[in-house]
């Protein structure tokens, strides 16, 4: 474990080809509606990353042979030979929507498959696993910035703007390069129902969300942690500043105390006020704050590009994100205990956070939130 807070370089991968944007995608009554997962995000995102001193920016370095070792070792492989060969067949402007077996149980299919679409989500997989590599090799911070996304994709299912999970993907490269119990962190507004599913059966990996209710927000369908190595906090109405940075600061707690080594974060933005997919009222500067929160961890971090589709708030998003996480962000005085996810006590912690006091909460050290049912 390094020393907490002392890392001076957040590495960004960038994705070298991220050409391709759905036409559109469903929404949950199956009515089509424009799509704004675009080519144009990384753009914003990238400007706010390039505005935090100590931002490096490189690209993926894995190669096709570690690339796929990595793909086809969470993903089935009928499902992936599908999508390469469906993505390849599509002559352009066609699109397959809802006509294969690939979609994810119980939820509604939203998410078409478009001519090239699977290269382009096998280099934002290419981006994760360079990624994740460089933050185990480091023992630092990384960060993909990839898209599509990946947090709602499964072992055979696709859906939600992603195709190939690349959190978990992530997360295996950093088990492969010698951390043995691996965290993944999910802060994106919509529960990751790809990436609890693929965890479910992985003994040595700890899975924690922060999310909209599964009810009233993607994929509008009930959840619960399938076992104690995952732990949820659904929000039923718009968390405050204090209690989204609380929930997030339990789960790195309890991923710690359950033995991760290393931390891989799905960060998503929808989180903000006016995400045309969410429905929370945080401004972009709780992002500094969270990233203090895994700034303070003292472990390796490779951070994963999920959501977030405002492009007017994207780099302000990144820029404070990053600025937390080297620790460089303007800090309230007074604040400094809510990222010290290594205090210990005894606080049981889990949904009931909404109804506490939301600064009791806040600054309540969480030991062991696995009891969730
Ligand atoms: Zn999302």
């Amino acid at each position: 474990m390094r020393e907490r807070g002392a890392v001076s370089t957040l590495d960004v991968v960038l994705q070298q080809d991220i050409r391709g944007e759905l036409p559109l995608i469903l929404d949950r009554h199956g009515n089509r509606i424009p799509c704004n997962e675009t080519e144009a995000r990384i753009a914003h995102l990238a400007e706010g990353l390039g505005r935090v001193p100590g931002v490096r920016f490189g690209a993926p370095a894995a190669g096709d042979t570690e690339l796929d070792a990595a793909i086809h070792a969470v993903h089935d492989a009928e499902y992936l030979a599908f999508l390469e060969q469906s993505s390849a067949s599509l002559p352009e402007g066609e699109m397959l929507l809802l006509d294969h077996p690939y979609l994810p149980k119980d939820i509604a299919a939203d998410t078409p498959i478009i001519g090239g679409i699977h290269h382009t989500a096998r280099e934002s997989a290419r981006t994760a696993v360079s990624a994740a590599h460089l933050a185990a090799r480091s023992g630092g911070m990384s960060y993909a910035l990839c898209r599509p996304p990946g947090h709602h994709a499964g072992r055979a299912f696709l859906g939600g703007h992603c195709y190939i999970n690349n959190g978990v993907l992530a997360l295996q490269t950093m088990m492969r390069y010698g951390h043995e119990r691996v965290g993944l962190i999910d802060f994106d507004i919509h529960f990751g129902n790809g990436s609890s599913a693929l965890i479910e059966g992985m003994p040595n990996a700890f899975f924690g969300s922060v999310h909209g209710a599964t009810d009233i927000s993607y994929p509008y369908v009930p959840t619960s942690p399938p076992n104690r190595r995952q732990a949820f906090v659904p929000f039923s109405v718009p968390p405050s500043p204090q209690e989204f940075v609380a929930a997030v600061a339990g789960l790195v707690r309890s991923a710690l105390a359950s033995g991760c080594t290393a931390l891989v974060v799905s960060a998503g933005y929808d989180v903000v006020a006016d995400d045309p997919h969410g429905i929370w009222t945080l401004d972009p500067s709780v992002l500094s704050e969270i990233g203090m929160v895994f700034a303070h961890a003292g472990v390796p971090i490779c951070v994963v590009q999920e959501g977030g589709y405002n492009p007017e708030r994207l780099a302000a998003c990144a820029f404070h994100f990053a600025s937390g996480l080297l620790c460089v962000a303007e800090r309230p005085a007074g604040h400094q205990a809510a990222h010290d996810v290594h205090a210990t006590g005894h606080h049981p912690y889990g949904s009931d956070l909404l109804h506490e006091d939301a600064h009791a909460a806040r600054y309540s050290p969480v030991t062991d939130s696995l009891n969730q049912a």
